[in-house]
């Protein structure tokens, strides 16, 4: 069975002062969901003193692949797990497009955070234009089978993959949740040829795209759909309103 996982992405928002409000969005929660919280570096070590204790966990926006050395203004995996970082963004659209990321990268990355035992969050996604032309579907594809090369069956049961429709993010336009429920199933069937039943059973695949206290319910209650990715409502009030119906 997988449990649902409901993920937080404060993206480049919240000095310290404003985490501790921000932050208050998730304090109390007491449902079964997975929780993770993934606000910008700076405020890591603190939001991480005050998860002790609570069923709550701290996920990174990035991470580079390698180890350490001459990368100004990289983050290492090592560094992140010094503040009991659990969770990885990897390959959101943002850094793909602004940021160079791409598909080979986002494989690096995802190998290099599970050899660390870190758990990557992997986001999938297709612009508005993929859409419309129908070639959406190879180019999931295409960034599934890129960002799994080489990761070992006992692993991907462990992976997080996002379905983020770029067209979706941040724009206030939800994918209905049949749209979202047809891409989980589809990504979940490559999983499946590419591993096996088990492995495809196990693994979760979420959605991700202007998810807000309306559409929450109707997205976690889709077959296929094992949790949320929250950007800009994950740093409003409605929040914990939104982590009440889970
Ligand atoms: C995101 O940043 O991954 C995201 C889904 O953002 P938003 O909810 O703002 O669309």
């Amino acid at each position: 069975m997988r449990n649902k996982i409901i993920i937080a992405n404060w993206k480049m928002n919240g000095t310290t002062a404003e985490a501790i409000d921000i932050f208050k969005n998730v304090l109390g929660y007491t449902g079964v969901a997975d929780i993770v919280i993934c606000p910008p570096y700076t405020t890591l070590s603190y939001i991480s003193e005050r998860l002790q204790g609570l069923n709550i966990s701290l996920g990174a926006q990035n991470a580079h692949y390698e180890k350490n050395g001459a990368y100004t203004g990289e983050i290492s995996i090592k560094m992140l797990k010094e503040v009991n970082v659990k969770y990885c963004l990897v390959g959101h659209s943002e850094r793909r497009s602004y940021f160079n990321e791409t598909d080979d990268t986002v494989n690096k990355k995802t190998l290099a955070l599970l050899n660390e035992n870190m758990i990557p969050i992997i986001c999938l996604g297709e612009t508005l234009e993929d859409r419309e032309s129908g070639i959406l579907w190879d180019k999931i594809k295409m960034q599934v089978l890129r960002a799994l090369e080489h990761v070992d069956f006992k692993d991907v049961s462990k992976l997080v993959l996002a379905y983020e429709p770029i067209w979706a993010i941040g724009t206030g336009k939800t994918a209905t949740s049949s749209q979202a429920g047809e891409m989980c199933a589809y990504i979940r069937e490559i999983v499946r040829k590419l591993y096996n039943e088990d492995v495809a059973n196990l693994v979760r695949i979420i959605y991700g795209g202007s998810v807000d206290e309306n559409s929450i319910c109707e997205i976690l209650n889709t077959p296929n759909i094992d949790g949320v990715l929250v950007g800009s409502k994950s740093l409003k009030p409605e929040f914990k309103d939104m982590l009440k119906m889970c």
